[in-house]
């Protein structure tokens, strides 16, 4: 970063900065991860320069002999990884992916079930402010109060009612599996479309830890940034029946040129995923977490569902006394990092909710095991039991960054 640094110190400053909070805090927020040296390279590269419009071998400039190889390059790995039909690899990022499916195979005021924000689903699944709920009629599901899990007879029983012409599965804070058969068999009843939102669990799928629904999916979105351990992106995958109107939705519909430095490092991502070592780091992040999830519970936290089948676990703080953003603030002065996040039927505003969110795809990838999770459990514990504690506080977070000093982040020196 010599370059930089000369000729920016003020911005270098600031990256700086970051990277000390990086290579010396926990980072438990589910949905972050490390990439590899090889990704930060190709995604720092001259690949950002180059304008190309249109699809590999239809593009609206010249000079695409590379763009079109690195993004077929992408494209190939993608369908090996995921087994699909058909890959955009363009999409800006999770949310305007989620704007192209619905843009691509609905019309504006159609019928599509989500599942609610504050049980788990994603703002662009029907939230009434975002676009996805002013644009088309979301018809909210929700998980059960006793359990914390959907109830797949009742979500049915709803399709057959409302008619839905799209269901949108895969969530943001649901610990649990997803059963994607159920879903199937649920779309196939009613005539809707299947789609399949994995922007959390990606990694895991391609790793073959957890159930893949691209098989039975007629689309499915991911973030390519989450477990999957890449570049901030998404991909949509669909069954070639609808590859046209994915396509035309994203480009010409809702975005300009691709961004190609992306695209590429997408590509390695996908060759990263496809290696053996993959597997066993995605068994891991769900080692990692249930050891987590188990040593949390000794400590008498309430686990939302009751534990964890992935990557994620949600925290009701409510017989701790200590609400969500308070806890996050103070794990924040130790150097553990998770989000303040809602429970299911929360009698709390958003924000300054009932729980915390948190996860273990980053510290897996930084290597923690077991006997680290241990480790974490008791911090979180020792802080939210005595968050005005400045003797406690002092201490864990010296023993926070001794343990991160035994744990290198790629690509940060310093
Ligand atoms: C993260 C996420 C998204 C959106 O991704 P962004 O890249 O942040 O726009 C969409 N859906 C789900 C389920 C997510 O978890």
């Amino acid at each position: 970063m010599a370059t930089l640094e000369q000729e920016d110190p003020q911005a270098y400053e600031i990256l700086n900065g970051e990277m000390r909070r990086q290579l010396e805090g926990i980072e438990l927020i589910p949905s972050e991860n490390y990439v590899s040296e090889a990704i930060l390279e190709i995604m720092g590269s001259i690949f950002t320069n180059k304008y190309s419009e249109g699809y590999p071998g239809k593009r609206y400039y010249g000079g695409q002999e590379f763009t079109d190889k690195i993004e077929n390059l992408a494209i190939e790995r993608a369908k090996e990884l995921f087994g699909a039909e058909h890959v955009n690899v363009q999409p800006y990022s999770g949310s305007p992916a989620n704007a192209a499916v619905y843009f691509g195979l609905l019309n504006y005021g159609d019928t599509v079930m989500g599942l609610k924000l504050d049980h788990g689903g994603h703002i662009t699944h029907g939230l009434p402010i975002s676009f996805s709920g002013k644009s088309y009629k979301f018809v909210q599901y929700e998980v059960e109060k006793e359990t914390g899990r959907l109830n797949y007879d009742k979500i049915r029983e709803l399709a057959r009612q409302c008619k839905p012409k799209m269901i949108v599965c895969g969530y943001t804070a649901y610990p649990p599996e997803v059963d994607w058969k159920a879903f199937r068999s649920i779309c196939d009843e009613v005539n809707a479309i299947a789609f399949a939102d994995i922007s959390h669990t990606a990694g895991m799928i391609a790793g073959g830890a957890l159930q893949n629904p691209v098989p039975y999916f007629d689309v499915v979105m991911t973030t390519t940034h989450k477990t999957l351990r890449g570049p901030r992106g998404a991909i949509i995958m669909c069954k070639e029946k609808y590859a046209k109107d994915i396509d035309r939705a994203v480009f010409p519909g809702l975005q300009g040129g691709p961004h190609e430095h992306q695209i590429a490092a997408k590509a390695v991502c996908f060759k990263e995923a496809l290696e053996p070592g993959f597997k066993e780091y995605a068994e891991q992040i769900i080692k990692n977490a249930k050891a987590l999830a188990e040593e949390l519970k000794k400590y008498g936290f309430t686990l939302i569902s009751g534990g964890t089948e992935t990557h994620l676990i949600l925290i009701d703080l409510t017989n701790k006394n200590i609400p969500g953003k308070e806890a996050q603030a103070v794990l924040d002065q130790v150097g553990i990092t998770l989000n303040k996040n809602t429970v299911p039927f929360d009698p709390r505003s958003p924000f300054d909710p009932s729980g915390i969110r948190l996860g273990t795809p980053a510290v897996t990838t930084r290597g923690f095991r077991e006997p680290e999770m241990k480790l974490i459990a008791k911090w979180l514990n020792e802080v939210l039991s005595a968050p005005k504690d400045e003797t406690v506080l002092k201490r864990v977070k010296e023993e926070v960054v001794a343990t991160c000093k035994k744990f290198p982040v790629p690509g940060i020196k310093i």
